[in-house]
């Protein structure tokens, strides 16, 4: 398993060197320095803080690249609230080897966790449709909003959990299909813990979910805060 991610490390480092010197000099996404959207010394840093973990809770196998600090989450937020769409062939480049891991399974299909109507009227645009485009990876939009829900990031834990119950809705294509679910950052997991609530009642089941970013607040890598959700909802 070491072996497997050291050389993933390697392969990315290429890429990403690849990546960059394609690129059109401006400010980097992480120091504000040149050249855009990461320079050379943030991408060595970026690769330093890769973790490129698993854990699994209550049967779900969550997959993510880093922990949502520092770079990684100057680089996530580039993309969702700056709209440095550039940004998406680099974070492509971290979550490709890890959704291809997944997704060797037959009948799996790749589903994202769409954006609210309200984060979609403001950015203009899906953060996670364009990487995983850029990615290069089938996606099927079979999820939706099927009420309006407010923003999680002001909610304490039991609201979040509230605000998200019952609001998402899968379509009838999930059925019978193994999922894998990708979001951009994992946080409490209510959010996924929603989506799989959703596609097991029309007949999908969510093998794995991979993410850009695990934001846990409490006493990181230990899952805690998502064992929390998991105990209030049992
Ligand atoms: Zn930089």
């Amino acid at each position: 398993m070491h072996q497997i991610l050291v050389s993933l490390g390697a392969l990315l480092r290429k890429s990403f060197s690849y990546f960059i010197e394609a690129i059109a000099p401006s400010n980097c996404a992480v120091c504000g320095k040149l050249p855009k959207p990461v320079c050379v010394g943030c991408a060595n840093g970026l690769f330093e803080e890769a973790l490129f973990e698993s854990r699994q809770i209550l049967g779900i196998n969550i997959h993510y690249a880093f922990a949502y600090r520092g770079g990684p989450r100057e680089l996530i937020l580039a993309l969702k609230q700056h709209g440095e769409t550039e940004v998406a062939r680099l974070l492509a480049l971290v979550l490709q080897p890890l959704l291809t891991r997944e997704v060797g399974v037959a009948d799996t299909v790749i589903v994202a966790i769409p954006p609210t109507a309200t984060s979609m009227r403001r950015r203009g645009f899906w953060p996670m449709q364009l990487v995983l485009r850029q990615a290069g990876l089938p996606v099927r939009n079979l999820l939706k909003w099927s009420r309006k829900v407010k923003a999680q990031h002001n909610l304490p834990r039991a609201a979040r959990r509230q605000n998200r119950q019952g609001a998402l809705t899968a379509k009838p294509a999930v059925a019978g299909r193994n999922v894998v679910l990708v979001d951009d950052v994992v946080t409490t997991g209510a959010t996924v813990i929603e989506a799989r609530r959703a596609i097991s009642e029309a007949g999908g089941e969510v093998v794995a979910v991979v993410a850009l970013a695990l934001a846990a607040k409490i006493n990181y890598p230990h899952f805690e805060s998502i064992d929390e959700t998991l105990k209030e909802l049992r």
